[in-house]
């Protein structure tokens, strides 16, 4: 009783602390005030002032006359949440580049990683390495079937043992069970494209027993689209997983406007109650692998083992011809300038050049044909990766204005400087806000917003980020929507863009004044964690 009573007259006396304080402005860590918010639900624009302490959001509205430890004027400059980034192949880099400059820059503050099938495996292990290497903003993994399958079965184009296929579920058991957000495939790479859809299925439903998605990128992108859009969706249906279909595109130039279809598949199949939705890059190229130019068939087991079919003359043909099907395709539409080579390891003078311009340095006129035997010579015992010009506009902003797509970079944390990547690493978001946005109106600034922000964010259940709210976390940027610029420029893709004036994650500054802090407050996030 006595206890009760002191706790009582505790609360009471709290109670008069908190109405004599009252009167006098509370003190935050940081006030952001006289923005426009977009607060990432879609609704309008509002003029109004933020107030941050420690890592949450405490208040949203007119805060005219409280104070802070710091305070950012926010005039003139749209204030939203940071951005959430779901397809990313930050996995590969974020260790290296831990500022992840190229995001901060164009206002992401999450990463999903480990997608199109490859991530790490030991997620324990790899999640402690970047836990201990710090970074600037958030990251999320997937865990990738390529990786798993190439864990169990090596580069083998054939289908698993039972045994095999048990010892590829307890790895994405693992991996969910670690924190992933769910199992990304690349059906359309080695050695997932080995697989039939009933490896995938089983796969996907381990993911699902966690409450993880599906996200793919889809068996082919080119003249079977949508057969390879039927699958995901059979896989969602199946599986009973939400289903995320990376980097949605037309990229066949027999197919170009075909948007029309797919996107009616996906509104057909939500139609029906299943979850699916989509992202896709605010680009008419994409980038991956040149070898990609060869069948798969072609390089299944080791690099000896593909050697070995370029070296017998037989073999050599039929790649070749495969290949020449491949670039007067899907892959460059009879046209070698476009292909772009990004990297390029023994030959980083070839970054930059067309295949055109490689084929012609190799001493051969630029025919399809004589493209695929350089490819052939020059990829015999080297890697590359390289830029491939093959959507078109009308598709891409189609797609991008779908309901159900997320803006997302299909990038990762680049070496500034280094090759001559796809320019969406630094890109992508402020060329929304640019071209697309204030340039053409293909989409408003609040459509935008909801598609790098909430969209995104409630795709992988982030409870607490994605929208502006009070009791979110303050992960926000703040920046110029009547100035904010990509740099787009092919030949010179290490810029960054512009107009990017404020990035905080959990509340602090990564990005102040335009320029990048050092500060590196970004954590690991885990499913179904807050
Ligand atoms: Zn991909």
């Amino acid at each position: 009783m006595k206890k009760k009573l002191i706790g009582l007259l505790a609360a009471t006396g709290l109670q008069i602390l908190l109405t004599a304080c009252s009167t006098t402005p509370p003190v935050y860590d940081l006030l952001i005030v006289d923005g426009t918010i977009v607060d990432g639900s879609g609704a309008p624009a509002y003029a109004g002032d933020l107030a941050i302490v420690g890592d949450e959001i405490v208040k949203i509205g007119d805060l005219n006359g409280a104070t802070a430890i710091r305070v950012i004027d926010a005039s003139g400059l749209t204030v939203s949440p940071g951005f959430i980034d779901l397809h990313t192949h930050a996995d590969r880099n974020i260790i290296e580049n831990h500022g992840a400059e190229n995001y901060l820059h164009q206002g992401v503050t999450t990463l999903l990683a480990g997608n199109c099938g490859n991530s790490p495996v030991n997620l324990p292990g790899y999640i402690q390495t970047v836990e201990e290497t710090g970074i600037a903003l958030n990251l999320g993994l997937l865990i990738g079937h390529n990786s798993v399958r190439a864990e169990v079965m090596a580069n083998d184009n054939r289908l698993p043992t039972a045994l095999e296929q048990a010892q590829m579920e307890s790895l994405v058991e693992a991996a969910m069970k670690a924190g992933a957000f769910g199992l990304s495939t690349g059906l359309i790479y080695l050695p997932g494209t080995y697989s039939e859809t009933g490896e995938v299925i089983a796969l996907a439903k381990v993911a699902a027993a966690q409450g993880g998605i599906y996200a793919s990128h889809i068996r082919n992108e080119f003249e079977l689209l949508i057969e390879a859009i039927e699958e995901a969706i059979t896989i969602g249906r199946e599986a009973n997983i939400p289903v995320q279909i990376s980097h949605l595109k037309v990229a066949d130039n027999t197919m170009w406007g075909d948007s029309v279809i797919i996107l009616g598949m996906i509104e057909d199949a939500r139609a029906e109650g299943l979850d699916v939705t989509a992202d896709l890059y605010p680009y008419t190229a994409g980038s991956t692998g040149l070898a990609n130019v060869f069948p798969a068939w072609a390089r299944a087991g080791s690099q000896e083992d593909f050697q070995a079919r370029l070296d017998d003359p037989e073999t050599r043909a039929r790649i070749k011809a495969d290949t020449i099907r491949k670039l007067n395709g899907a892959r460059a539409a009879g046209d070698l300038s476009r292909i772009t080579i990004a990297s390029f390891d023994g030959h980083p003078e070839y970054s930059g050049m067309t295949m055109a311009e490689v084929t012609i340095i190799n001493g051969l006129a630029p025919s399809i044909e004589n493209g695929a035997e350089v490819a052939m010579d020059i990829l015999y015992d080297a890697k590359a990766s390289a830029i491939y010009h093959m959507m078109v506009e009308e598709d891409v902003k189609r797609i991008m204005q779908a309901p159900f797509t997320s803006i997302a970079s299909d990038g990762s944390a680049v070496t500034f400087g280094e090759d001559v990547p796809h320019i969406r690493n630094y890109g992508t978001y402020p060329r929304v806000l640019a071209k697309y946005v204030r340039e053409e109106g293909v989409l408003s600034l609040e459509q935008a917003i909801h598609k790098m922000t909430a969209l995104p964010a409630r795709r992988i259940k982030l409870g607490s980020r994605g929208t502006l709210a009070q009791g979110m976390v303050a992960d926000i940027s703040i920046f110029d929507h009547l100035t904010v610029t990509d740099r787009d420029d092919w030949s010179s893709p290490h810029q960054y863009p512009t107009g990017f004036e404020y990035v905080i994650v959990g509340g602090t500054p990564v990005i102040d004044n335009g320029v990048q802090t050092g500060a590196f407050p970004g954590k690991v996030l885990k499913r179904g964690l807050p």
